[in-house]
């Protein structure tokens, strides 16, 4: 008897897993086929230039995966902070960038977006030159935690949308780093195609890492990418990342080997996307608040 029912569990969980992928999946889809609200549309010409600027068929795939994207993932305010179609449907836009033309499975780990008003604080310590550990609050625009969290602040989120050409985006930088840890590891290399990808990433990822490295050693202040990329390999990841959506033609021009090992990853050509026009409305006095 109970090799009956170990059996029986047993074709039970094979048969889960069988299954759950394709419930999922049409469930996907039936998300997918849904009308997408007017307001919406509204809230992506208003406030994702980028989105809005898409050439037609990159803007359709882009509203079924925010539709997935807003039935799949929970929102919740922090300090105060309401969450409404404005917010969701700001950052879901913006995220699902990071998933046009590629197989996705729409950020898996993530269950949360948290979101602040404005930069928010974190406590951090660190060792100084004569080794003492001192303590501090570093403001952040946004954080992304591997069990499953993203955190944001509402204020940069605006503020990196409004301007879509000047390679800051705190969502897609937050978001570059969910597709990083998809692998189970967060070090700068996501998921690629085969071995074949794999090394040529890693060749050119980590000579284009050194060189901003030494380019900022040498004391350079005009580097094309943004110093924070410099931190580490996962930092750089995500800075490439804002630099592919938001500055394809210069990001192709200055480092055309990084250009193309992004564009065989994220499988669009930015370079050769429309300029967005730039929504004077949040850009002006833009700040930047480290994006963690
Ligand atoms: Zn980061």
């Amino acid at each position: 008897m109970p090799i009956l029912i170990v059996t029986v569990l047993a074709l039970l969980l094979i048969a889960w897993f069988i299954w759950q992928p394709r419930l999922v999946s049409q469930r996907r889809e039936r998300q997918q086929a849904e009308a997408f609200p007017p307001a919406w549309r509204a809230i992506i010409r208003r406030s994702v230039p980028l989105a809005a600027s898409l050439p037609a068929d990159l803007q359709m795939q882009l509203r079924r995966h925010i539709q997935v994207f807003l039935a799949e993932k929970a929102f919740v305010g922090c300090q105060g902070q309401v969450i409404d179609d404005e917010v969701r449907v700001t950052i879901a836009a913006q995220a699902c960038l990071l998933l046009l033309n590629r197989p996705t499975d729409y950020f898996p780990a993530l269950r949360q977006v948290l979101v602040y008003p404005s930069a928010f604080g974190v406590d951090i310590e660190h060792t100084d030159d004569i080794g003492v550990v001192q303590s501090g609050r570093d403001w952040r625009a946004g954080e992304s935690w591997q069990e499953g969290q993203v955190i944001l602040s509402w204020e940069d989120v605006l503020t990196g949308a409004a301007d879509p050409h000047d390679g800051w985006n705190v969502v897609i930088h937050e978001f570059a780093h969910q597709l990083d840890s998809e692998t189970g590891l967060t070090d700068g290399t996501p998921a690629l195609a085969n071995p074949e990808r794999q090394a040529s990433w890693s060749r050119v990822m980590q000579a284009e890492f050194e060189s901003l490295v030494t380019a900022l050693e040498r004391g350079e202040e005009d580097t094309f990418l943004d110093p924070y990329g410099a931190s580490d390999p996962v930092e750089f990841f995500a800075v490439v990342t804002e630099a592919f959506f938001e500055q394809g033609p210069e990001l192709r021009a200055h480092h055309p080997a990084l250009f193309e090992e992004l564009l065989a990853f994220y499988r669009v050509d930015t370079s050769a996307w429309p300029t967005a026009r730039v929504s004077a409305a949040h850009s002006v006095g833009a700040k930047h608040h480290p994006p963690g």
